[in-house]
């Protein structure tokens, strides 16, 4: 039995064991470093998870698994922007000066005529103020925030 402790079989055993372990315990480390830069949005947290699974081989990757966000950064966006669209759907757009309810191509508010949209140079269709092109024909619009965008670039 001592034999077989002291022979060259056991040892080269136990180097593959231990360049299986260290693989291992690379694997799960990466693995966690990719799977938390999908959830943190944080950069110390996706540092942080990497860390918890180099420093406790194993053990680290299972705990991260229990303290992970559920879910993905991208499914929380999509639910978030769904929730807003809902959101603009049953609430209806309001006027930001007196709070009436206005359409989506109201140019001017009906209520206290203030100026919500204004129209395309080219095709004379209701431009949102934050846009930065007419989405029905791509033509640039100059709106007041474009405007400012547009000398905090040159400056
Ligand atoms: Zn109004
Ligand atoms: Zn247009």
């Amino acid at each position: 039995m001592s034999d077989f402790f002291g022979s060259t079989t056991w040892t080269a055993l136990l180097i593959i064991i231990q360049i299986f372990g260290v693989a291992l315990w690379l694997a799960l480390g990466y693995w966690v470093y990719q799977d938390s830069r999908r959830r943190f949005e944080n950069a110390g947290a996706i540092t942080g998870s990497t860390a918890i699974a180099l420093i406790i081989p194993l053990l680290g990757p299972l705990i991260y698994l229990f303290i992970r966000p559920p879910e993905y950064l991208t499914d929380a966006h999509d639910r978030e922007m769904e929730t807003l669209a809902l959101e603009a759907q049953v609430g209806g757009l309001r006027c930001p000066e007196c709070e009436a309810v206005v359409g989506s191509r109201f140019l001017v508010c009906p209520m206290c005529t203030a100026p919500l949209r204004e129209p395309c140079r080219r095709c004379s269709e209701p431009l949102d103020p934050i846009w930065h092109v007419c989405p029905y024909c791509a033509t640039p619009a100059y709106s007041q925030t474009g405007s400012a965008a547009e000398e905090t670039r040159i400056s």
